[in-house]
């Protein structure tokens, strides 16, 4: 299916009618076909996107509940073979000054912080770094297993295990068996960026293909290991790029539900953060410029606004329709876009993260506190709630312990949004052992026994 710039040609003041059986989408009825996505992307106005994707997420989690998880971003190490243009997180160098791998201690050290504080998984992913053994991942996680016994280990993107494969000589099937057996519980679906071969040379050098990223995640599902999956917007990429990312995934979705006993649990964008990485050099495509954005080998960058991202999401969740959660992505797009989300087809509000490294390497410093999080869930009309990587519910917030409803004094509630400073930013991106001072400050409501783990 090619994408035709005609149909931006429409009357500019016609309200924009489905010519397909829009409400057979939203009830369920029948799947989104790729020339009616490209429809909708054309034509259809941003407000009425979120109406009816909206209405399938209501469709589809019909609960009183919105969702959010408390974990830990842990980023193992930051030496990396690839050369992802889109990257101001890795190392190629591995002895650059600011080059690091992380200890199994300190990994520990980061969880037991976690664990305190109510937290329920991590999600440990890192520069595939060819120094390390697999004694170090087994022993790891074999580690964090005894010591941390409940504790979710949600690891490893597909990237990786695909280097993994390369650097033990063993197959990747086999590299996920053995992690199964050592504690790693799922997948995390990092690395998915844009699945088009076109673009990822481009923007991935040295990283697997789609499809290679793709096999990995139906190897987990065969295994019994359930994933997630991804999409990074707003950079070289055009619309059919994304269409056919979507295409593969709700394809792999199907084999995975018919044939497989798991399956991906949520798909989850998110817009290029250009701060500090090489494709931010690269020209940009202005809006404005009345020509539509067409794929020039990688030399022009259409950066995703808040208005792109929602219609994204929206499309994403009217063509998904074997996808049962899709999450908001507040730590690229803030607190307010991440919150108007769950008008657009989101039921997930994402992790409270102690800890980031990647996105905040490229200069996105949005941070926000489990209070905050159920303040903007509860703001919206839902109660707020926390879950697992399952997405069952371990804590309803709809008492008067909710993070959000304590008073600091008497009538002065928490902030509704925060950045993190200058200062803190600079912090970050100083690397290891300077986290501890910045990292995201988790309000332990009263009563909460880490024991719940
Ligand atoms: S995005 Fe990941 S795989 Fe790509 S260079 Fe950065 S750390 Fe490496």
């Amino acid at each position: 299916m090619i994408f035709d710039h005609a149909m931006f040609a429409s009357p500019a003041h016609a309200p924009y009618r489905p010519t397909f059986d829009l409400a057979a989408v939203i009830a369920g009825r029948s799947r989104l076909t790729d020339a009616q996505f490209l429809e909708l992307y054309a034509q259809a106005d941003l407000l009425s996107l979120g109406r009816w994707a909206g209405a399938v997420g209501q469709r589809l989690h019909p609960e009183d509940y919105r969702t959010y998880v408390i974990d830990r971003n842990i980023n193992y190490t930051n030496i990396c073979t690839a050369r992802c243009t889109f990257c101001a997180f890795k190392r190629n160098d591995p002895t650059a000054a600011d080059a690091y791998t992380l200890s199994s201690e300190q990994i520990y050290a980061k969880i037991t912080e976690l664990v305190k504080l109510g937290g329920t998984q991590i999600l440990m992913q890192g520069g595939m770094n060819p120094a390390l053994p697999i004694e170090y991942y087994e022993e790891l996680l074999r580690g964090i297993r005894e010591k941390f016994p409940g504790l979710h280990i949600h690891a490893f993107s597909p990237p990786e295990f695909v280097e993994f494969a390369r650097f033990f000589h063993l197959p990747v099937g086999e590299v996920l068996r053995r992690f199964q057996q050592a504690g790693l519980a799922t997948l995390p679906g990092g690395g998915g960026e844009i699945f088009s071969e076109r673009v990822r040379q481009r923007i991935s050098p040295g990283k697997c293909s789609g499809e290679q990223w793709l096999e990995v995640m139906s190897e987990a599902h065969k295994l019994g290991m359930f994933t997630s999956a991804t999409m990074l917007i707003g950079h070289i990429e055009t619309i059919e790029d994304r269409l056919d990312h979507l295409r593969r995934l709700r394809q792999r979705q199907d084999w995975a539900l018919a044939h497989a006993p798991a399956h991906y649990t949520a798909f989850i964008h998110w817009t290029y953060q250009p701060a500090n990485t090489p494709l931010d050099r690269k020209r940009k495509w202005h809006p404005d410029s009345g020509a539509p954005y067409a794929f020039d080998n990688g030399r022009t960058v259409r950066l995703a606004d808040a208005n792109e991202y929602l219609r994204m999401l929206a499309l994403a969740r009217l063509y998904l329709d074997n996808f049962t959660h899709i999450q908001s992505s507040w730590v690229t797009m803030g607190p307010k876009i991440g919150q108007l989300a769950l008008f657009f087809g989101a039921n997930d509000m994402g992790s409270v993260m102690m800890e980031e490294n990647v996105v905040s390497s490229a200069g996105t410093t949005y941070r926000l506190s489990e209070e905050m999080i159920c303040r903007l869930i509860r703001d919206s009309g839902w109660v707020p709630a926390q879950r697992d990587q399952y997405y069952r519910v371990l804590r309803r917030h709809d008492g008067a312990d909710a993070p959000d409803l304590q008073p600091r004094h008497p009538g002065v509630f928490p902030p509704r949004q925060h950045r993190i400073t200058a200062a803190e930013a600079a912090a970050y991106r100083r690397g290891p052992g300077t986290t501890a001072a910045i990292e995201f400050k988790i309000s332990a409501p009263a009563g909460r026994q880490s024991a719940k783990l």
